[in-house]
């Protein structure tokens, strides 16, 4: 079962939104520079469509996105978590931020606003830095999606 530790409002991790960050444990990436080891714990509180519904009841009127952090060891029910707030709260734009380097076979998508992958390489940096081996994808009207990472650079770092 899914289970996150805590959650908080952002406003730089999805370009353009305010976001509720759910963060999620049982992290399986283990990537060698972690900065959030406390995610590979298998702890806090389950991560259901309750949990969900709470989450619009307390801070629906301050967000426009929910963010999934993690996950990764069980993308199916990211998926189903995403579907449930698509066709519960359509107003709600929904992403995630996994650790691996592809999507799992068992996500649709589509059902996602936006997806960043890849796992954090401390030389690399994370997405603002424009070395950065993550990518943050948008899901266009057309249901295509293009890789928006660069809006996570200042102009002075891009022209190096
Ligand atoms: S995906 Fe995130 S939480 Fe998981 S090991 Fe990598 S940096 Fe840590």
């Amino acid at each position: 079962m899914l289970k996150y530790v805590n959650t908080g409002i952002v406003f730089q991790e999805i370009p353009d939104e305010v976001t509720l960050a759910i963060n999620i444990s049982n992290c399986p990436c283990h990537c060698p520079g972690c900065h959030s080891h406390y995610l590979w714990d298998d702890i806090g509180l389950p991560l259901d469509t309750d949990a969900i519904d709470a989450f619009i009841e307390k801070y629906g009127t301050d967000i426009t996105c929910l963010s999934f952090m993690g996950g990764d060891a069980d993308p199916a029910g990211v998926n189903q978590l995403a579907q449930y707030i698509h066709e519960t709260y359509p107003q709600f734009k929904v992403a995630w931020y996994s650790g691996r380097i592809r999507l799992s076979s068992a996500v649709n998508k589509q059902d996602f606003n936006y997806i960043k992958i890849g796992p954090y390489i401390k030389h690399l940096g994370p997405l603002k830095s424009p070395t950065t081996n993550q990518h943050l994808y948008r899901q266009r009207a057309d249901g295509e999606f293009e890789d928006i990472t660069y809006r996570f650079w200042r102009q002075q770092d891009m022209a190096i």
